[in-house]
């Protein structure tokens, strides 16, 4: 073990959350596809709330989050947009 190898595990124990940290902040703040959403979103056709625990309805909604509206059929994106189909 040398300084080198340290110093490399360093890099990926400090620099590589902190990056990541920072492309997730930076998703949230755009809506991005990779950021998070609020955790309640209401829907923005008839505003009544989605539920926190949701079944994906396609392979989209599964890896990026997103709601069909059970009382008024609309799409919404994790963010409470609505989608265009
Ligand atoms: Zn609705």
């Amino acid at each position: 073990m040398n300084g080198t190898f340290l110093l490399i595990i360093l890099f990926l124990v400090v620099a590589v959350p902190s990056v990541a940290g920072l492309f997730v902040r930076r998703q949230i703040r755009t809506k991005g596809k990779f950021g998070l959403g609020p955790l309640r979103v209401v829907c923005p056709n008839c505003r009544s709330p989605q539920p926190f625990i949701r079944e994906p309805n396609s392979f989209k909604q599964m890896m990026f989050g997103g709601y069909t509206c059970e009382t008024c059929g609309t799409e919404i994106d994790k963010y409470g947009r609505a989608q265009e189909a």
